[in-house]
């Protein structure tokens, strides 16, 4: 399957080649078509599938197509993301894909000054990537209206209800035009989104698109034994390791991720924390500093890391456990992406030993035990599941085999270049 045969455009095709992408991934081979010829959309997909040029190509091509007719631009699609990182993120991406056509994009989102956002709406813009709240904002303050909307996405909408965010999204909804096109989509799928989709959805295309690699069959996981008080010290030990290229580094709390950065940088190591009490423009300057390069530890909390896409990772630390077995997954999926290496260590204090349990429960699977360290403690001997390296590699591969069997169990056939998929019109 190339882009070509999906009916792109010379102009998307351009800057697709430009992008490096040779060729649709599953999600983008299956939506593009539907989106391309009207239909409504449930996708099930995480991030990482290509979920994003799945809905930005074809609402470029469409917008290129079907050019405003008379005078002042206005917005035509509305993208709704749970976060401002995750809306920037898109943005960049619609960029990207429009760089050669007169599509143009912005982003409005919580935490910055109005002034620049209104701006740019005011200069004339197609596609408005948004938060919620500061969408209502803007739109209360009658800076711009919903009419002309043809193209309405919801990405991530299991994180926008996560989030509180229900209510701004039905009333953003009620101030659309009928008819205009709608695509949600989401990792999972609980019934409250099922419920939303079918107030919001009209006769939809349902797509399932899985990653096949779980980060427990790509991710070299290990576990240190530690007690609190001792943390700071071995993870400066951990990152003098040359293999440590760059890391993002989890903690529970934002002063727990200020401590920690001052406690690094006062050893000379450089280190930048994100987290929910950063201004939206020190967190971008963090960003970019990290992406470039000129720091390589990140410090982060658990939402102010969510939607951050940064490649090359060579490690996830986990400082701190989470409280839930679905974060420990998330956190260690951030590293050992698009067919790199990458290791998650985790360090599991004794009160945190019940989360560990909950974790190798969930991942039905045990942890192997790095004991090559200084602050070692003596695995606590209620928990019998907890061995050293040596031993656990003998029982990961074992698990591994059991999970792949599962796996393929409930996926016969299903296999497409690392990616599951299988699509289900409904009409
Ligand atoms: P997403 O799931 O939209 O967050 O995309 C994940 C990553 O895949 C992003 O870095 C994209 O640039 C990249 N990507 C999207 N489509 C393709 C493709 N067809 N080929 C290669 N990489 C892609």
């Amino acid at each position: 399957m190339t882009f070509a045969q999906l009916n792109m455009n010379q102009t998307l095709l351009n800057a697709i080649t430009k992008g490096g992408y040779s060729e649709p991934t599953p999600i983008q081979a299956e939506a593009i078509p539907h989106i391309l010829s009207g239909k409504d959309m449930l996708g099930s997909a995480q991030t990482g599938t290509g979920k994003t040029a799945a809905f930005a190509l074809p609402i470029i091509q469409r917008l290129q197509e079907m050019p405003n007719v008379g005078g002042r631009k206005v917005p035509r699609a509305l993208v709704l993301a749970p976060t401002r990182e995750l809306a920037l993120q898109i943005k960049e991406s619609f960029h990207t894909y429009a760089q050669n056509s007169r599509v143009k994009t912005t982003a409005i989102y919580g935490g910055v000054p109005k002034r620049r956002q209104i701006q740019a709406i005011k200069r004339g813009v197609d596609v408005i990537i948004a938060t919620p709240g500061r969408l209502l904002d803007l739109i209360n303050m009658k800076i711009f209206d919903l009419n002309a909307i043809e193209y309405y996405v919801l990405d991530e909408a299991d994180r926008m209800l996560d989030m509180g965010f229900i209510h701004d999204v039905k009333n953003i909804t009620s101030k659309l035009p009928t008819p205009h096109q709608t695509m949600l989509f989401s990792a999972t799928l609980p019934s409250s989104i099922l419920q939303l989709s079918k107030t919001l959805l009209n006769h939809p295309i349902r797509i399932e698109v899985a990653k096949d690699n779980t980060p427990l069959d790509t991710v070299n996981q290990s576990i240190y034994f530690v007690k609190k008080s001792d943390k700071a010290a071995l993870l400066k030990d951990v990152l003098y390791d040359a293999t440590v290229t760059s890391a993002l580094v989890f903690v529970r709390t934002k002063q727990g991720a200020n401590r920690l950065t001052k406690s690094l940088n006062d050893a000379g190591i450089p280190a930048d924390a994100i987290h929910g009490n950063k201004s939206q423009s020190q967190r971008q300057q963090t960003l970019k500093n990290f992406k470039q390069g000129k720091t390589n530890i990140l410090i982060a909390t658990d939402v102010a890391s969510r939607g951050i896409d940064i490649d090359a990772l060579s490690h996830v630390i986990n400082y701190d456990l989470p409280e839930s077995a679905e974060t420990y997954l998330h956190r260690i999926g951030r590293t050992a992406r698009a067919g790199r290496l990458g290791s998650s260590l985790s360090f599991c204090s004794p009160e945190e030993s019940h989360l560990l349990k909950a974790i190798q429960r969930h991942i039905e699977m045990t942890i192997p035990v790095e004991a090559n360290h200084r602050f070692k403690l003596q695995r606590p001997k209620s928990t019998s599941q907890y061995k050293t390296a040596q031993q656990a590699s003998k029982t990961e591969s074992n698990d591994r085999a059991k999970r792949n069997k599962k796996r393929a169990f409930k996926h016969p056939s299903k296999k497409n270049k690392g990616y599951k998929t299988h699509a289900r019109g409904r009409r």
